[in-house]
């Protein structure tokens, strides 16, 4: 998935003279600086719309190039149904690791949560540096849409405003097998059900989500799953969730 750049604006196909498009910022550093791009280069454009545009460089400037847009194809690499996480985001490099990940097994949209044990509360200088993982994360897996980093949320007004998705699942340790009834059931994890055409999963922070945000989680109609005997690094547990909603 060599040579794709993203545009951030929509490229539209209107009937007489095809497109031209000016790649600015990061992205034109990129084609000018690491890939030495020469007019006449051919490269393929994505504006996050779910189509990818085979285009022809035409001038190369000293921080910006200018491109013909050739042809739009739609080309569908997501899956089969709308998959979410709501996440209670880890430290660090963790945290750019998870968004990465997501994006390549799929997700259309992870939402930062704020629990009562949140290690990390993101503040928009770390969103944008999220929202650029994203971009980079798709151009090297041939997303043609992004995936959504919604603005962070309180776990009640979550739980709130979620009430109406079809599918909730909570990843929650401790609610399937354990000990030695573990090392005799090795089937799929525990109360994870076949996955509907929407999936929205949340999963804890580092400490745990505290018993009483599991409750009002439960008692809204979320319902519990277990990944296995071993507790899972929240980044893992989230990926874990992920693959087995977008799955099947
Ligand atoms: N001591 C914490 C607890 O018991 O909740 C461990 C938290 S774990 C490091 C972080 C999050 O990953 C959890 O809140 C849960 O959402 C998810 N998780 C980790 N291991 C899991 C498992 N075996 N089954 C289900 N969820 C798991």
């Amino acid at each position: 998935m060599a040579n794709r750049y993203y545009v951030d604006r929509p490229i539209r196909f209107a009937a007489g003279e095809p497109p031209r498009v000016t790649l600015a910022g990061s992205e034109a550093h990129h084609l000018i600086h690491v890939m030495r791009a020469a007019e006449g280069a051919r490269v393929v454009l994505f504006d996050g719309s779910g189509a990818e545009f085979p285009s022809r460089v035409e001038r190369v400037g000293r921080a910006d190039l200018e491109l013909t847009v050739l042809q739009r194809h739609e080309v569908n690499r997501e899956l089969p149904r709308h998959v979410a996480l709501g996440v209670s985001l880890p430290k660090g490099e963790r945290q750019r690791w998870l968004v990465e990940k997501a994006v390549e097994l799929g997700v259309a949209e992870l939402i930062p949560l704020a629990t009562l044990r949140s290690v990390a509360q993101p503040v928009q200088q770390a969103l944008d540096r999220l929202r650029r993982a994203v971009i980079e994360a798709s151009k090297q897996c041939g997303r043609n849409r992004l995936m959504q980093i919604a603005e962070p949320m309180d776990w009640p007004d979550f739980i709130e405003a979620t009430r109406r998705e079809p599918q909730r699942l909570l990843a929650h340790p401790g609610c399937g097998p354990s000990g030695r009834e573990s090392r005799a059931k090795t089937g799929p994890p525990h109360g994870f059900p076949p996955p509907a055409d929407r999936v929205l999963a949340a999963i804890g922070p580092e400490g745990g989500l505290a018993p009483e945000e599991a409750a009002v989680a439960k008692a809204a109609g979320w319902r519990p799953v277990g990944l296995g005997p071993r507790i899972l690094r929240t980044e893992t547990a989230a990926l874990v969730m992920a693959a087995l909603a977008g799955s099947g």
